[in-house]
């Protein structure tokens, strides 16, 4: 993967940012993905978010090789703090954390004021969707995109979230499973499910065979096999 070759995922990722966007990718390591928007002259303006110095670093420099140094604005900040006011930004792109801290992102982010014009959230979380999806609908955001894809054996949802006129109902199994991807129910989908029944069953097992009993865990785990059959069937 390079900035002229996405990974599978993180193209996605860059279909689902409109056109002429301003882009705040937090969490950006080497910086491609924006480097690609900005290449495909899809973004008029940038800023890689990155808290470590190393990967930071490395966006530094590939932001200098692509020659858009004063378009693209590395910034070494915890995420959105990355964000400035004058950034005027539109669009936050956040790819490849786990779910819970996505959603811890946005929480600190949205206190500061830092979404205050944000009209658009591009999230891909390899773990915890369902945090992410909870967050959105508390946080008067809409799901207006799902995908779903598989690379190199991971299964990855990418979820595009818009800001809602009007508060959003959602029920637990349109957070669980998606929106969009729920109507759908393509084959990667179904492999998912599939592949987290497979987990929950081994999980229920264990519970059962343990010497200390988790009655509640046990209630818990039984429900989501429920549930993930009922979708299955
Ligand atoms: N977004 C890229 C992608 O999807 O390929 C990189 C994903 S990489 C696994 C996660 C990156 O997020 C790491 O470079 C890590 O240092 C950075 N990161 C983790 N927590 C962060 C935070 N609170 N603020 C900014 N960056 C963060």
């Amino acid at each position: 993967m390079n900035e002229f070759q996405l990974s599978k995922r993180l193209e996605k990722v860059a279909s689902f940012v409109a056109t002429d966007s301003r882009v705040a990718d937090i969490g950006s390591d080497h910086a491609y993905l924006i480097v690609s928007l900005m290449t495909q002259g899809k973004i008029e303006y940038g800023v890689a978010g990155e808290v470590v110095k190393g990967p930071f670093q490395s966006a530094v420099e590939q932001i200098k090789k692509s020659g858009y140094f004063g378009k693209i604005h590395a910034r070494l900040a915890s995420g959105l703090d990355a964000i400035h006011s004058e950034d005027g930004i539109d669009t936050v792109v956040i790819a490849g954390m786990g779910g819970v801290l996505i959603r811890d992102i946005l929480s600190d982010g949205f206190q500061k004021g830092k979404l205050e014009g944000v009209k658009t959230l591009i999230l891909q979380p390899n773990v915890g969707e369902m945090q992410v999806r909870e967050w959105l609908i508390d946080h008067g955001f809409q799901v207006e995109e799902e995908a779903i894809l598989i690379e190199n054996d991971k299964i990855y949802e990418i979820i595009k979230a818009v800001t809602s006129p009007s508060p959003v109902q959602a029920n637990s199994r349109q957070l669980r499973f998606g929106f969009h991807l729920l109507e759908e129910k393509n084959e990667v989908f179904v492999e998912k499910w599939k592949r987290e029944l497979e987990t929950a069953e081994f999980v229920s097992r264990k519970l059962k065979e343990a010497k200390t009993p988790n009655p509640e865990k046990e209630l818990e785990i039984a429900s989501t096999i429920s549930e993930i059959k009922e979708v299955l069937s």
